[in-house]
């Protein structure tokens, strides 16, 4: 595909062209250039797409394939996805300058989600009830949902849309993908390699174009068994109140403002670089960023040094180099944005001790230097909104229940990470911590066999592990009266 500059759907196995007949162009963050252009779906490719995925659904070829068989294509796709990883990893690089050594760590990785759910497809299964009605028998079976929509944001689609399409085919679904308008060329590999894994044409479909267009219109079509979305706490809400009303169920991934803590007893030379890498790594477009941190008083001022002293020597430039630590933002909108934020920070009374200038990281693209605030608090909207970009508020405190109190005072509740060589300390911390996920002496740590959940306005629902499976499948309860004696009274419940 790196040949190709231009870029259809993918619908039912097939490249098809956009019913519009028009095209979007993408952009090299790094660079500005010219990357290729791609179908700007619309209603019209969404329902080809949602058609051709339904008709999968129902197809013998996949609805009767065996559960041991889903897990071999699982697998087979896994050492594609292996096979071809090198490609993956320039190609997205290159799509949202994430850097080219981030990348390949993440596809030394991404495999591992496809043999995770390879393990699990036969295990999938339900339950004898043992009723106190003997002559009854009640069992429960786990049956896929249908047809799935997948929505997926540009800071890792690759990785981001395998969270969903692995336990998704896993359980028995199909699948449409709508990736982000930013980030069409991985994702649109990624179902090709479905196909040549030997999934069937039709069960995985993406549709490239905008949220506005191709996403809304796949959110709204009625064959749709459910929506797993991942982007911003915004479009999740709009999501949420449409699949609400249509009584289908959704998976919210959305965004955060994660706190990262450090105790007095804290490895300081660890928690600076465990800091370092929460908000710093891929440019803090992650939603998992520690973009506020809360620094015990007596070692503020010492953290402060090394966290800033670290930023100011971090390389800039081009991702696809080994050397380069800090990559663009992955567009002009999102570089404006994180400049803009850190304008109003300093207009809500933030000092900057380092970065807080755009640059065009000597290559013509959107880059902005990692940065550093402080004269913070909780009432600025620095603090309380997601930026998504390398920007770090860092605040004093005194006692554990005053850090426990600044940092659970968030709309989100994405995660959090705690600094502390004390065990009972950190345990807890754990359990105070409104969080799906809590860090302890580490950072950005993540795994397709643990599950994830934002709390509060950070989602709904649980990506990874087993528990994703339930977010696949819907649970149906059967009764088989075994009895041949006539009915005493039609008057009572059995039971
Ligand atoms: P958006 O919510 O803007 O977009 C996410 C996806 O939704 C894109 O594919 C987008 O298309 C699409 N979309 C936009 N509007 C609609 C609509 N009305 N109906 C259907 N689909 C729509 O988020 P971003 O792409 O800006 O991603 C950044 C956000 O993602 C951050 O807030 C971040 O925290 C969150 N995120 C959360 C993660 C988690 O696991 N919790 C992980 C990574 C990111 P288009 O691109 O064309 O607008």
């Amino acid at each position: 595909m790196s040949e190709l500059t231009t870029l259809q759907h993918f619908i039912d196995g097939r490249w098809v062209e956009p019913a519009s007949g028009e095209y979007f162009e993408s952009t090299n963050p790094a660079t500005r250039e010219f990357l290729y252009r791609a179908a700007r779906g619309n209603a019209v490719d969404i329902e080809r797409a949602v058609a051709a995925a339904r008709e999968a659904f129902e197809d013998p070829r996949w609805r009767d394939l065996s559960q041991t068989r889903r897990g071999h294509l699982l697998r087979r796709l896994g050492d594609l996805i292996a096979e071809n990883a090198e490609d993956l990893a320039r190609m997205e690089t290159k799509d949202n300058g994430k850097l080219l050594r981030e990348m390949r760590g993440q596809l030394a990785t991404l495999p591992e989600y496809y043999y995770y759910y390879a393990g699990l497809a036969d295990k999938i299964h339900g339950d004898f009830i043992p009723t106190s009605d003997r002559q009854v028998l009640n069992y429960t079976a786990r049956e896929p949902l249908g047809v799935v929509g997948a929505i997926t944001p540009w800071n890792s689609p690759l990785t981001l849309t395998s969270s969903k399409l692995a336990p998704a085919l896993c359980a028995g679904n199909t699948v449409v993908i709508k990736p982000s308008e930013y980030t069409s060329a991985t994702v649109l590999k990624l179902a090709e390699l479905a196909l040549d894994a030997g999934f069937p044409p039709g069960a995985v479909n993406v549709v490239t174009g905008f949220g506005a267009e191709a996403g809304q219109a796949l959110v709204d079509h009625r064959d749709l068994a459910k929506i797993s979305f991942t982007g911003s706490t915004a479009t999740g809400a709009r999501i949420a109140a449409t699949t609400a009303s249509r009584f289908i169920g959704s998976t919210l991934e959305l965004g955060g403002k994660s706190p990262n803590i450090v105790f007095e007893d804290a490895n300081l030379p660890n928690a600076a670089m465990g800091i370092v890498a929460g908000i710093f790594a891929a440019a803090g477009q992650t939603c998992i960023a520690g973009s506020r941190v809360f620094a015990h008083r007596s070692v503020y001022e010492e953290l402060l040094a090394r966290v800033c002293e670290r930023a100011r020597t971090i390389v800039i430039g081009d991702p696809l180099d080994e050397k380069t630590e800090l990559g663009p933002l992955a567009f002009e909108g999102q570089r404006d944005k994180v400049a803009g934020y850190v304008d109003l920070g300093r207009g809500e009374g933030a000092r900057v001790l380092t970065g807080g200038r755009a640059t065009d990281g000597g290559l013509g693209g959107w880059f902005y230097e990692p940065t550093v605030l402080v004269d913070v608090d909780n009432s600025m909207r620095v603090v309380r909104e997601e930026i998504f970009g390398p920007v770090l508020a860092v605040m004093p405190f005194d006692t554990e229940d005053e850090v426990v109190r600044l940092a659970n005072d968030t709309d989100y509740g994405l995660a959090a990470g705690v600094w502390t060589t004390n065990l009972a300390r950190a345990h807890r911390m754990a359990a105070r911590l409104d969080a799906g996920t809590v860090w302890v002496n580490t950072y950005r740590a993540m795994s397709p066999m643990s599950p994830r959940q934002g709390f509060k306005t950070s989602g709904v629902g649980v990506e990874h592990g087993t528990e994703t499976i339930k977010e696949y499948t819907r649970l149906k309860s059967v009764w088989i009266n075994t009895s041949e004696e006539p009915v005493a009274d039609p008057f009572t419940m059995r039971s």
